[in-house]
């Protein structure tokens, strides 16, 4: 086995190296190591998420710039605030034994001074979000004509947030004698076009297989409200008419309440949990087994020793608490050399548990969207009229088919078929015919560009939005605390909460419409000193300049708002989730009464 000694890595760096108990170099390290520090070469390389990317940029980029000058010497660009933090704190730990070097984190979100007076002082490598880059360049805080290093980090992911341009004119302001070196888990086409336009033959390493990995699972998440999971999973479901599939959930509580709420629903499901007996578990399993169930509802403790083939589908219906636990999920399905999803429902404020879980699965999620009502019409009208087609004919019918041609003399060919789908069509049709976009944006902490993308299917939210929330002046609030307890529960910047209007024992306030998923999410089943705190979009809309909410008048069809809490026509006309009041959870419940107390 390589050691990093042979990669000719100086003193100093293998110092830190030991310090940081990095044992023997990754294959991508391996690679891109000695290629960077012995020649200067513009460099794709393609390796997946926690392969040690960083290390292999990180290394030489420190060995090779001159502690002895201050000038601007390298380039990270990566895409998110996170990401370009987390470099500048592994850059700092590799340069601990070296003098002199100075490496400064430029982002967007963080007083543009500060990060000005840190690279006036001289940085030798600057880590930035492109945005923020391309804002100083214009205000000339910082120069970058005089680089020999340019890192395009994640680059698949800088692209897909729509930063192509910024980079462009970011490049523009480079020397074109640098050596430039993207790393990247993925090639698409956009990234081949940067490598083409902005790099000289660059010497190219790849790391595993180009696309996803050597499992058979591909992970999938998909980012909805908090009170939209089980339409959500609904959704799922008729998108995959033939599921196969364990859906995970974190309580015993859940796990019985989405089974049931899925029979009721008309889907073959079970439930299965540790409350109850050894008999039922059994039957459950063994239904499950010979696949008279579709959908087995379980905790992770009492789906431990499913060992069946075939399963299509692991649903997250909630992420679990340990990520060790995400790995046995989704282990349930891609068995016996077939292939298999695990999907995930997740709120936007667990978002960064995905980015935890790629590091430690070594793949990465796809983002996808929950299909809209009409495409989910269309995928149920195609496989009906597949089923029609292999339906085998039930040669008994023939002694009716005079009768039944008397019957249907009228009606032509096209009618019929027509008539025939309709039967079941019918049914998905008036259920899912006016339900909205479940889809919440997942760029929280992106660029504005990659919010647009994201929002693109969503429905309209324009215009600022009320909430109301139970909490006020006995709780010890004013206007001001109160606009600083809601911007830092949610994580909002400064002016993102407004027209506070604090009440006795409630109050109002306002956000722009598009954090109102956030707002609502961060507020589900939220409890402060064990006391649930909720926010509802207020059926008031006072103080948000008459601008109505179009999304909520769009629901309630009348032009009578109301709040967005209780029951909504998502669920067609069928509002089963009236029968559940007794296993609804406590949140609710209390929130529930609360509003009547009120209005
Ligand atoms: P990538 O950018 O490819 O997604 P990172 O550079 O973020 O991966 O590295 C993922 C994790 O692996 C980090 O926690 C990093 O400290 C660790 N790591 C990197 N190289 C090594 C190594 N050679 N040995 C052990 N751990 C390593
Ligand atoms: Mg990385």
């Amino acid at each position: 086995m390589t050691k990093f000694e042979a990669l000719g890595l100086e003193k100093t760096l293998l110092n830190a190296i030991t310090d940081l108990g990095f044992e023997k170099p990754s294959e991508v390290q391996e690679k891109a190591i000695p290629i960077l520090l012995e020649t200067e070469t513009d460099l794709v390389a393609l390796a997946q998420t926690g392969t040690g990317k960083t290390a292999a940029f990180g290394f030489p980029i420190i060995q090779k710039i001159d502690s002895n000058s201050r000038t601007t010497q390298g380039l990270i660009l990566s895409p998110t605030r996170e990401l370009c933090l987390q470099i500048t704190n592994e850059l700092k730990l590799y340069s601990k034994y070296e003098k002199n070097i100075s490496t400064v984190a430029i982002y967007g979100g963080a007083s543009i001074t500060d990060q000005a007076r840190q690279i006036k002082r001289g940085a030798q490598i600057i880590v930035a979000t492109p945005g923020r880059m391309k804002d100083m360049i214009n205000r000339r805080l910082v120069d970058i004509s005089k680089i020999d290093y340019c890192v395009l980090d994640e680059a698949d992911e800088m692209l897909n947030m729509g930063f192509f341009e910024d980079i462009k004119d970011i490049l523009s302001n480079t020397p074109d004698e640098k050596s430039t070196w993207l790393f990247s888990a993925t090639m698409p086409r956009e990234v081949s076009i940067i490598a083409k336009k902005f790099m000289h033959n660059p010497q190219e390493i790849t790391v595993g297989t180009k696309n996803a990995g050597t499992s058979n699972v591909q992970h999938e998440y998909y980012v909805v409200s908090g009170r939209d999971r089980y339409p959500a999973l609904k959704r799922l479901a008729d998108t995959n008419p033939n599921i196969f599939s364990v859906i995970f959930c974190r309580t015993k509580r859940d796990t019985q309440r989405v089974a049931e709420k899925l029979i009721e629903d008309g889907y073959s499901a079970g439930a299965l949990h540790g409350d109850l007996s050894q008999n039922q578990r059994d039957l459950v399993m063994s239904s499950f087994r010979k696949k008279q169930i579709q959908m087995l509802v379980a905790t992770d403790v009492a789906a431990r020793g499913i060992d069946v083939d075939d399963i299509t589908h692991v649903i997250n219906y909630q992420l679990p608490d340990e990520i060790e636990t995400y790995t046995h999920r989704s282990g349930r399905t891609g068995r016996a050399g077939k292939s298999g999803v695990s999907m995930v429902i997740v709120t936007r404020s667990e978002l960064r548990k995905i980015k935890s879980i790629e590091n430690k699965i070594h793949q990465k999620f796809l983002s996808k969207k929950i299909p809209t009502g009409i495409e989910i019409c269309e995928i149920q009208l195609y496989h009906l009229a597949n089923k029609i087609k292999d339906t085998k004919i039930n040669e008994d019918v023939e002694n009716y088919l005079p009768a039944i041609n008397e019957v249907l003399k009228d009606v032509d060919r096209d009618d019929l078929i027509k008539k025939i789908v309709s039967v079941e069509f019918t049914r998905f049709y008036n259920y899912y015919n006016k339900t909205k976009d479940l889809n919440s944006s997942d760029s929280h902490e992106r660029s504005d560009r990659g919010q647009d993308r994201n929002n693109r299917n969503q429905a309209p939210t324009s215009g600022s939005v009320r909430y109301f929330i139970n909490v006020g002046e006995k709780d010890g609030y004013d206007w001001m605390s109160l606009k600083d307890f809601v911007r830092d529960t949610v994580g909002l910047q400064q002016d993102d909460v407004f027209k506070v209007d604090v009440k006795e024992s409630f109050s109002f306030f306002n956000t722009d419409a598009v954090i109102t998923d956030k707002i609502l999410s961060t507020f589900t089943e939220f409890k402060v000193d064990g006391r649930f705190v909720n926010v509802e979009v207020s059926k008031n809309p006072g103080g948000g300049g008459g601008r109505r909410d179009r999304k909520k008048s769009s629901r309630s069809g009348s032009g009578r708002e109301r709040s967005s809490y209780g029951g909504n026509s998502r669920n067609g006309g069928k509002r089963r989730e009236r029968s559940y009041g007794k296993s609804e959870s406590s949140g609710n419940r209390r929130s529930k009464k609360r509003k009547s107390d009120f209005f």
